[in-house]
């Protein structure tokens, strides 16, 4: 079987595992997206997965994805998220580069981004382009680094206080546009173990959809090869998946 095929095979069998789970958590399958992660692959499987009816790629490096994006050929139909950290000196070609950043995780680089933002628009009058942005967050506390610190937050006022601080300023800014949370669960063998983590990013959610209501806060972004089920279960309406649709990385 060649490449084409077995990715086509592989996005076949994950969608299947997304209904599955939905059904089983009484959701409509229609409202998770499948996000492809291609990092480390090359612009063939990209294409590969676009012919097997993907629309929504992740990539973690700029620029890695500014090299990659321009040798799709399917590129202008697609969507493309930015899932890794960005640094704030790379926040200018990621604006210019994705549909939707999941890693926006300190108030320093939603304001990097909200300024060129704005200096990519055409005149001071004009209203820039809004980007759509997740706030990663950090549920599990020491497991993992990056994104905004919300460990036990929903136990402890002060942590949270200050993350909805950052939250507040960051909705004020004119140039993005928040839609909702996104995080990385602890990389563990059984996927129920991290069912809590995903629980937690739902619950922060909602808590923060009745603090800010004026802002949308529908997706979650959650789940991965390892645990996408369980998070599609918990609510996620992004599960990003990379090796059940591309094989093991050599690198990454
Ligand atoms: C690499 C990566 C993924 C995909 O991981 P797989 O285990 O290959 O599915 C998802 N999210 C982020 C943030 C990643 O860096």
């Amino acid at each position: 079987m060649d490449r084409a095929a077995a990715i086509a095979g592989n996005i076949a069998a994950v969608r299947d595992r997304i209904a599955t789970a939905a059904a089983r958590a009484g959701r409509d399958p229609a409202a998770i997206t499948l996000v492809a992660v291609t990092k480390t692959h090359p612009p063939e499987l990209v294409d590969a997965a676009i012919a097997a009816g993907v629309h929504d790629f992740g990539e973690n490096r700029v620029a890695e994805a500014a090299e990659k994006i321009p040798l799709v050929a399917g590129r202008d139909n697609v969507r493309w998220h930015l899932i890794g950290h960005l640094q704030r000196n790379k926040a200018r070609k990621a604006a210019g580069l994705f549909d939707l950043v999941h890693s926006l995780d300190s108030l320093r680089l939603a304001e990097a981004l909200d300024r060129y933002m704005h200096e990519n628009s055409t005149s001071p009058d004009v209203v820039p382009r809004r980007l759509p942005v997740l706030l990663q967050v950090n549920i599990a506390g020491e497991v993992q680094k990056e994104g905004f610190d919300v460990a036990g937050g929903t136990q402890n006022r002060d942590v949270l206080d200050r993350f909805c601080q950052d939250v507040a300023r960051i909705l004020a800014l004119g140039a993005l546009e928040v839609r909702g949370l996104m995080t990385i669960a602890p990389y563990v063998a059984d996927a129920e173990e991290v069912r809590p983590v995903f629980r937690q990013l739902r619950e922060l959610r909602d808590d923060l959809a009745s603090r800010f209501p004026g802002a949308s806060w529908s997706e979650l972004s959650m789940g991965m090869t390892g645990d996408f089920e369980v998070a599609v279960e918990e609510g996620a309406t992004l599960v990003r998946v990379g090796r059940a649709i591309f094989g093991e990385r050599r690198n990454s």
